[in-house]
C-alpha cells in the first residue's frame, strides 16, 4: 500500500507554469522541491522567487544637520544606536529560545509554542527606544 509520502504528482509554478515532480507530505499537501519557495498560498520556482524578491538597501542622503550638529556626532549617534539595537535583537532572539517548546521524552507530538509578546520588556530592557510601540497587554 503506498503511503501519501510516495505519492508523486507535479507541482506548478504559480509565475511562470513551470512543472515539477514532487510529492505529497503526511498532510497531503504538495512537498516544494529544493530552491522552490511558498510565498502565501503560491509557489514559485527558484528562478522567479528570485526574479521577484531580493535583498533591497534603502539610502538615506544627509545633506546637513541642524542646530550645531556635524559629522562626528551624526556618527556617534549613530553608533549607539546601531550599538543598542544589536543589543536588543540578540536578546529578543536568546528570550525567544529559551521560551521555546522543549519537546519532553513523552511527547508523541512538538506542542504548539505560546504567544510570546516582548514589547514591554524591551522597552524595560531599552528605554531610550522609547518609540517602541507598546500595546495593552
Ligand atoms: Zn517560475
Amino acid at each position: 500500500m503506498a503511503t501519501a509520502e510516495q505519492t508523486k504528482i507535479a507541482i506548478r509554478c504559480a509565475s511562470c507554469g513551470k512543472e515539477q515532480a514532487t510529492k505529497t507530505t503526511a498532510n497531503g499537501k504538495l512537498r516544494l522541491p529544493r530552491g522552490w519557495k511558498s510565498v502565501h498560498e503560491d509557489s514559485l520556482c527558484n528562478a522567479c522567487f528570485s526574479a521577484k524578491y531580493g535583498v533591497w538597501a534603502v539610502l538615506l542622503p544627509v545633506t546637513g544637520f541642524l542646530g550645531d550638529g556635524n559629522w562626528e556626532t551624526f556618527r556617534e549617534v549613530i553608533r549607539e544606536q546601531w550599538d543598542e539595537a544589536t543589543r536588543l535583537s540578540q536578546w529578543a532572539y536568546t528570550e525567544m529560545y529559551v521560551r521555546d517548546v522543549r519537546r519532553e521524552p513523552d511527547d508523541q507530538k512538538l506542542k504548539p509554542m505560546s504567544h510570546i509578546y516582548l514589547y514591554p520588556e524591551a522597552r524595560k530592557n531599552s528605554p531610550h527606544y522609547h518609540r517602541i510601540p507598546l500595546r495593552d497587554c
